[in-house]
């Protein structure tokens, strides 16, 4: 009787004396991640030995397995265990040197860059006259022209009327200005199409097309609308190199050729097809100490497209989640739940690594508490939605309540959200049911000026917003692992598409394309 009493007390005092306790050891916990990310933060130096010595980090490339060896000695270098999980295969190419010089009526370097994957010229190069897409007459008119496109480099990019982005024009143009730029950019842009059509091919096709006449190079032109911005995506030529050239320049051999001044350009755009090589991904962890069979997992893709170094896509998410796993080693050593990163491979084209990840380990996916996944760009995390989770208002509030105001007053939550079915790495776990949260960024230009172009570089990070993110993301995490509850699955009920009025679905899980860029 009284041994039960004293039990009975004692409990008492335990549900009174021990939240205290621990409510200090996560306070405690908690500045010491705040003063680790801010005063020795390691953000620069992660973002440089990434960005500038190793560079863009496309699927299939030496630099891609480069990036892995470095994330997987980083992290060892601070103790946490990391490893390379081979999932598919991928096209192995190696870029080289892109120099493209118009050579006739006058000489001048241009701006531009092979696409990736894209075959390679000559050592010497290879010169040819420039010419555009003829508008024609019929498809008949078209395979007369294709006969004399032999040794050309032909312009595959609809022509623009102005190399400045609209809100340039907005400020400055008188307004009769601006409407009159815009109704002739609509109806070159409907010529555009009309005339392709009247080819009878597609534009897909018509690269074949010309591959097939002779052409000896592909010249493109993927303006993202901002100034000196271009998209850098993949060649589909099979033997002929393709170059994106800069607005500036390729507008420029457009109008010389249209009107008959013959431009010449001179092109050395170097590159080695490997063959087959591994496509992987790259996994670090900090193993559970009183649940190791369960996980909260920190997200983002390694890989990135290689028009530039790809510093926003993903590289600020990259160091993100590298310097949270640096913090929490150091401030958090014996995890509650295991901790696991995943550095994914060719998100980019089609998020295969994580979706291989999910299908892959059942015996994680079971049992993951969240994910955590950062893929747009530098900004600092301004928005959290609950995937279409019903419950996760409840622990996603209770995780942010943690985090430093001076963080967490930035964050607008969206609840319960919609699952999303693709977009980045998160999407792969939603479809398996794991809750899985996209740390939306504030955009700093991100659509118009670093996303998939060949302006994505170091100098575009913002640092502070950086550590920002560093500070949420690490609380985040800690927050999961420690939480005594497991977090709810339950999903929403699905709404009807407003728009439609048809009922809408939880997205289907999709297998991984295992074996890339061969077709
Ligand atoms: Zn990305």
């Amino acid at each position: 009787m009284i041994y039960n009493l004293l039990k009975r007390y004692l409990v008492v005092l335990g549900i009174l004396v021990v939240p205290m306790a621990q409510a200090q050891e996560l306070q405690n916990i908690i500045s010491q991640i705040e003063e680790e990310a801010i005063k020795n933060s390691e953000l620069e130096n992660l973002a440089h030995n990434l960005l500038d010595v190793i560079g863009p980090r496309l699927t299939g490339t030496p630099q891609m397995e480069q990036a892995s060896d470095w994330v997987m000695e980083t992290y060892k270098k601070w103790g946490i265990d990391a490893k390379r999980e081979q999932w598919g295969e991928w096209k192995g190419w190696e870029r080289g040197i892109t120099h493209i010089d118009m050579v006739a009526p006058r000489v001048q370097s241009l701006e531009g860059i092979q696409l990736a994957w894209s075959p390679t010229t000559p050592p010497e190069g290879v010169v040819g006259e420039v010419v555009a897409l003829p508008y024609v007459k019929d498809s008949i008119h078209f395979q007369k022209w294709l006969k004399g496109v032999k040794g050309k480099f032909v312009l595959t990019s609809m022509y623009q009327l102005t190399g400045r982005p609209d809100d340039s024009w907005e400020k400055f143009a008188r307004p009769e200005s601006f409407e009159r730029l815009k109704a002739s950019r609509d109806s070159i842009k409907r010529e555009w199409y009309a005339n392709i059509r009247r080819t009878g091919y597609k534009s897909a096709d018509i690269v074949r097309l010309l591959e097939n006449a002779g052409a000896v190079g592909i010249i493109s032109c993927y303006w993202s609308k901002g100034f000196g911005v271009n998209r850098i995506f993949y060649s589909k030529t099979k033997g002929i190199p393709t170059l994106d050239v800069e607005l500036e320049d390729y507008t420029m051999l457009y109008r010389l050729a249209e009107r008959g001044e013959k431009p010449q350009v001179r092109v050395v755009a170097r590159s080695k097809d490997l063959g087959l090589v591994p496509a992987f991904n790259t996994i670090g962890m900090i193993k559970g100490s009183e649940k190791p069979e369960e996980y909260v997992i920190l997200s983002a893709h390694l890989d990135s497209w290689d028009g530039a170094t790809g510093a926003t896509d993903n590289g600020t998410g990259t160091v993100l989640m590298m310097e949270v796993m640096r913090i929490l080693k150091k401030v958090y050593p014996n995890p509650k739940r295991t901790i696991l990163v995943g550095h994914w491979g060719s998100e980019e084209q089609g998020l295969n690594g994580s979706r291989a990840f999910v299908e892959d380990h059942p015996e994680i996916v079971e049992y993951v508490q969240v994910v955590l996944n950062q893929d747009n760009g530098t900004g600092r995390i301004t928005e959290i939605s609950g995937a279409g989770f019903l419950n996760s208002y409840e622990y996603l509030s209770r995780w942010l309540s943690a985090v430093p105001e001076d963080v967490s007053k930035h964050v607008k939550t969206i609840f319960p959200g919609l699952p999303s079915s693709s977009g980045s790495d998160n999407a792969s776990f939603v479809a398996a049911g794991v809750p899985a949260f996209y740390l939306g960024a504030l955009n700093w230009n991100y659509r118009d000026y670093t996303w998939h172009t060949n302006r994505d570089t170091y100098d575009k990070i913002v640092f502070d917003d950086l550590r920002n993110n560093v500070v949420l993301t690490a609380v985040l995490a800690y927050m999961a692992s420690e939480d005594p509850e497991t977090a709810s699955r339950e999903k929403i009920v699905m709404p009807i598409d407003p728009k439609t009025g048809e009922q809408q679905f939880w997205p289907e899980q999709k297998s991984p394309k295992r074996l890339g860029g061969v077709d």
